[in-house]
């Protein structure tokens, strides 16, 4: 067994060894991948870069589909079908290829697009979030593919669209069925192990059946006034208030390892409301965003919200008649402002995770940082789609949507080094 299995390991060490001395390689992917401008907002603008991903996956024998998600935004997954497929363990490795905004004003040293090495780090939009996940994630496969090793299990490689504006490149992918035994997402993690909360944004209107005029007021607020009528701007407050009860019974009562107490925020983040000063406000829109924990879902808390509210309403005698309405969700923040991003719980003991741990533990001789993200990715589509994954990616996010954001050399070197020696690993692994 130890014999049989060193000798397995042999082509990987020298693959391993290969990383660092061909490190120019792997960073002039990572600039070839910044060149290409796709900035979301204003999206739409990666089919350039997706076709190169896409043509770059084919010369490496796998089997690719490209779509369009929205006319210019194309999704690219790559599959590379394993020796013993039906016995070994199946691999996704997904990433965005959109990258933040970048507004005019900001105090770029250089044009954003344009990247360059300083000091052994990377300087470029998309280096840290997450340009340099994707370059190194692609780079071991090219490494494997020019020592012809053709992994016993599957192998999927997902360059997805729309994270940046909550657009849903990855539940597109779940939707037309690939999956795998493991899925990891090569996002900003600075190489820890990470789960997620979860973010979902939702509309809550106050509406009233009739439209009455300004003068009216006094006859729906005052005694012996007859007409029961009120102003939905007014009502909002309460479910405002109602909303910050709850945020605050959320914060005393719930909480998860990792997460600072009160990280499950409600944010009454936008109000839109009434129609003309001579009017009584007949309408009132807020927008929220609801943040919560790994072991939540966007279900679970949106009823708890809606359940909460629906109290708060009955016991008002205007809103008892008008209940609130709630929208949750949308697939893009760009298109029907709405955004779901489920939450990614990460087990610890599934081998999935303990192959990705190994990797890590073999390349930096230390132990692995297994926690949770303080932010969110495209991670909780997995976990949504009853696929096991971890987030595990280069960067921090410090410089996520930063300006001059930057990339360790060193750190895309060992993050490249543990991707490849987990693909190898795992996909030696039996079912
Ligand atoms: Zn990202």
């Amino acid at each position: 067994m130890e014999g049989r299995l060193s000798s397995v390991k042999e082509p990987l060490q020298r693959l391993l060894s290969q990383v660092e001395a061909r490190q120019d390689e792997l960073v002039a992917l990572l600039e070839r991948l910044v060149r290409f401008k796709t900035p979301a907002p204003p999206a739409r603008n990666t089919e350039e870069a997706q076709r190169f991903i896409a043509s770059f996956l084919q010369e490496k024998d796998f089997e690719v589909h490209m779509w369009d998600v929205y006319p210019g935004d194309p999704n690219v997954v790559g599959i590379r079908k394993g020796a013993a497929s039906d016995q070994y363990k199946s691999l996704i490795l997904n990433g965005h290829i959109d990258v933040a905004e970048v507004s005019d004003d900001e105090p770029w040293e250089q044009d954003p697009f344009i990247p360059f090495v300083r000091d052994g780090v990377i300087v470029g939009r998309g280096v840290s979030d997450m340009k340099g996940g994707l370059a190194g994630a692609l780079f071991a496969i090219q490494l494997l593919h020019e020592a012809g090793i053709r992994l016993p299990g599957d192998l999927t490689f997902q360059s997805v669209i729309g994270e940046e504006v909550g657009e849903a490149g990855t539940l597109e992918c779940c939707k037309r069925g690939f999956t795998a035994d493991f899925a990891v997402v090569v996002d900003t993690s600075d190489l820890h192990i990470q789960g997620q909360g979860g973010v979902i944004t939702g509309w809550i209107t106050v509406k009233s059946r009739q439209t009455f005029h300004d003068a009216t007021r006094k006859r729906m607020i005052h005694a012996g006034g007859g007409l029961l009528g009120a102003s939905a701007i007014e009502k909002m407050m309460k479910v405002q208030q109602g909303l910050q009860e709850l945020e605050r019974h959320w914060a005393v009562m719930k909480s998860y390892p990792g997460y600072a107490p009160g990280t499950n925020t409600i944010n009454p983040a936008v109000i839109e409301g009434g129609r003309h000063a001579a009017f009584i406000a007949d309408e009132c829109r807020l927008w929220i965003t609801v943040h919560f924990y790994p072991n939540e879902t966007y279900e679970q808390v949106t009823r708890e919200i809606e359940e909460h509210i629906g109290y708060v309403a009955s016991a008002d005698l205007w809103l008892r008649e008008n209940p609130p309405q709630f929208e949750w969700g949308g697939s893009s923040m760009i298109e029907d402002r709405g955004e779901i991003f489920p939450s990614l719980e990460v087990d610890p003991d599934h081998p999935g995770t303990r192959a990705l741990i190994h990797a890590h533990e073999e390349i930096f001789k230390e132990q692995a940082v297994v926690d949770v993200s303080p932010t969110v990715t495209d991670g909780g589509w997995f976990g949504d789609a009853g696929i096991p994954a971890a987030i595990y990616g280069p960067g921090n996010l410090s410089n996520a949507h930063a300006v001059n954001e930057g990339l360790s050399v060193e750190q895309l070197i060992q993050f490249t080094k543990v991707i490849l020696q987990f693909i190898y690993d795992w996909g030696h692994t039996r079912k």
